[in-house]
Order: C-alpha cells, then structure tokens, then sequence
C-alpha cells in the first residue's frame, strides 16, 4: 500500500479530470502549477508545456492510475490525515504512551531509526518482569530530564485542549465502554 495522500496532493489530483478505470495502472503526467494534464499513458517531455508558454518552466509530475485515486477524484472520498512515526516520537506521543500506559504493563514500544526513516519496530516484553519497563528517569541527566518535560507538557496540553469538548461530546475523556 503506498503512503496516504497529503491534502496539499488531492487539491492537486482532484483536479484531474479523464481518467476511469481502464487507465488504471497507466501514467499520467500533470503540472503542479497550472492546470495542465497530459493523457493517461502520454509519454511527455518533464518540462510543462503551459508554463514555458509563460516563460517558466515547471517540471510536470506524474501518479500512476489506481483505483483508490479514482475514487478520490470522483468521489467525496473522507482523505484520513496521518502523522509520521518523526513526529509521533518527537513530540512526545510516543514517550508518554509507554511511560504511562505501556510501561506498567511490561511493555514498551520502540521505534527504529535507519537513514533518517523512521517505522514503528518492536514491543518490548517485560511481562515477565515484575516492575515492569521504565525510563530511570531518577538517574538521568538533566538535558534528558528536560526532553522528558518538554514532552509530558506537549502532550498534556494537547488532552487538555480536547478534555472539555470529549466530556460534552461522549460523556467522559476516555470512551467508557457501555455496561450490557
Ligand atoms: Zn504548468
């Protein structure tokens, strides 16, 4: 499956018009600046021929056909945003999931860093493990300490921004489970 597209990438696709389901699979060139389009399968020149008409020259871009970007352009498809696993760790949301939920429990869920790309890699189990996992942050440096501060306050500032409209909205912060 290829990464979600960005909202900035619909605004750009979702003006790309001819195209159904026998091109699926094929190429089709488009400008990021103008409207221009080329056909599906159209082998062009990487230059946009609108744009060097005005004298500047804008490389085209080009997406392969799917069905999924089919139904995007012609259907009001619901785009779901996603947050990098970059950001999901720098911000903190990563730290607090385990020093707050994971770690008591045994686990930890740790994410790989290889030239910069960074994936979700492994749960660490320390079920067995009485104390469970944690940061031993009493023995830690203060620029650490601090990086952990940051983080906490970062992710409880986001809870509290939606603290008051969950409880108006669903009853409570945490979705309680309905008693049978
Ligand atoms: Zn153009």
């Amino acid at each position: 499956m290829h990464e979600p597209y960005t909202h900035t990438d619909i605004d750009r696709l979702k003006r790309l018009t001819n195209i159904s389901e026998k091109d699926i699979g094929k190429r089709i060139m488009y400008c990021q600046e103008c409207l221009f389009q080329g056909k599906p399968g159209e082998v062009m020149n990487s230059f946009c021929p609108d744009c060097k008409n005005r004298q500047h020259e804008v490389r085209l871009m080009y997406v392969v056909i799917s069905k999924e970007l089919i139904d995007i352009i012609h259907q009001e498809v619901p785009i779901k945003k996603t947050l990098s696993i970059k950001e999901f760790r720098e911000k903190g949301y990563l730290q607090e999931l385990n020093r707050t939920f994971l770690h008591p429990l045994g686990l930890a869920l740790t994410v790989q860093i290889e030239n910069g790309e960074e994936t979700f890699s492994q749960i660490w189990d320390s079920r067995d493990d009485p104390e469970g996992i944690y940061y031993d942050l009493k023995n830690s440096k203060p620029d650490r300490l601090a990086s952990f501060r940051q983080k906490e306050r970062f992710v409880k500032d986001q809870l509290n921004l939606k603290n008051s409209v969950r409880i108006l909205q669903i009853g409570s912060v945490i979705e309680k489970i309905p008693k049978l």
